[in-house]
């Protein structure tokens, strides 16, 4: 589909990833990597998010990620705008698959605001469409929201996770200082058959824990930062099942290009230090991350989630009952 319409910007274009007044970061873009031998899946990531100098556009960057042996994302919302656009990037390219979901910063504010309820109603619709197959990212962050955004992180967590469930598509997690609640929350409410803990954070218990319920473990490029020993342990012990790979670009750029603007396309990085920390052949551990991926989202290929009948099943029973925000 390359003659594909290009989707307009988010609302107010594109956007910049702040950095401080005096970035001391490199902002040169990184070269491409040698490809993979076996063409990979990125399932968190931020095309909408420019970084750096000499940015690419989402379309740029989908063509390097291929050439680097990346075939295809899952681009993440985290607010209304930047949802909808990435449904429509998603609709539009047979390279997206799109996740929609309100950012657990982004959650207190809008509660603030008297908005929270609207904007999840309006995520709970967008989760309907065919290539929206993820519902994130969502969860809980304790870092940068203080005590006083709990509870409207929790019930935009929450809803959340009914949306993803009444949908029949994946779970998209941000955990950020908040393991125990997270699970917690999840156990309670009961986690979706899918379910992804992206930009995994944990150590060998939590791997544990998601090893037990069957819940993905996404390594991103922290996963190569020399002091990640935690995280590389937790990857050793994990089932290979349950382990995908992301960037979450433009952030967390992995070793060797730790600061430098991240895009899809540098993932190989990642995967290549994945290989070497279960030290298994790179071939195959790129083949089984294309099969977890595809067991998490579908197929790239399809319009339409695999399990497109179940979902609409319980969409339809769902409609019957009190609307997933009310
Ligand atoms: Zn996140
Ligand atoms: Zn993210």
């Amino acid at each position: 589909m390359s003659g594909a319409e290009r989707p307009e910007a988010p609302a107010g274009g594109l956007r910049k990833r702040a950095v401080g007044e005096r970035d001391p970061r490199d902002l040169e873009r990184p070269g491409l990597p040698e490809p993979l031998p076996i063409a990979v899946y990125d399932n968190h990531t931020h095309l909408e998010i420019e970084d750096g100098i000499d940015t690419l556009d989402p379309l740029e960057s989908l063509d390097l990620a291929e050439r680097s042996g990346v075939r295809g994302v899952v681009q993440v919302g985290t607010d209304l705008a930047t949802s909808r656009w990435s449904a429509q990037l998603a609709a539009s390219d047979p390279r997206v698959l799109a996740a929609v979901a309100l950012h657990p910063n982004e959650a207190p504010k809008l509660f603030a605001q008297g908005k929270l309820s609207a904007h999840l109603s309006e995520i709970s619709r967008l989760a309907a469409e065919p290539r929206v197959r993820a519902v994130g990212e969502t969860g809980l962050d304790f870092f940068r929201t203080g005590e006083d955004g709990r509870d409207a992180q929790i019930e935009a967590f929450e809803t959340h996770i009914d949306i993803a469930k009444a949908n029949g598509i994946a779970l998209q997690i941000h955990d950020r200082d908040a393991h125990d609640e997270v699970v917690e929350i999840l156990s309670r409410v009961g986690a979706p058959e899918r379910t992804v803990f992206h930009c995994f954070s944990g150590d060998v218990r939590l791997a544990r824990i998601c090893n037990e319920h069957g819940w993905y473990m996404s390594f991103s490029g922290t996963s190569t930062f020399k002091n990640a020993v935690p995280l590389r342990e937790a990857l050793q012990i994990a089932r290979p099942e349950l382990v995908l790979v992301e960037t979450d670009a433009p952030f967390l750029t992995p070793e060797p290009l730790r600061g430098r603007p991240n895009a899809p396309y540098i993932m190989p990085h990642t995967v290549r230090r994945m290989a070497a920390t279960l030290e298994e052949p790179l071939d195959d551990v790129c083949r089984r991350l294309v099969a977890n991926t595809e067991r998490v989202y579908g197929s790239w290929a399809d319009e339409a989630a695999p399990d497109t009948s179940n979902a609409r099943a319980s969409r339809d029973a769902r409609d019957t009952h009190e609307g997933v925000t009310a």
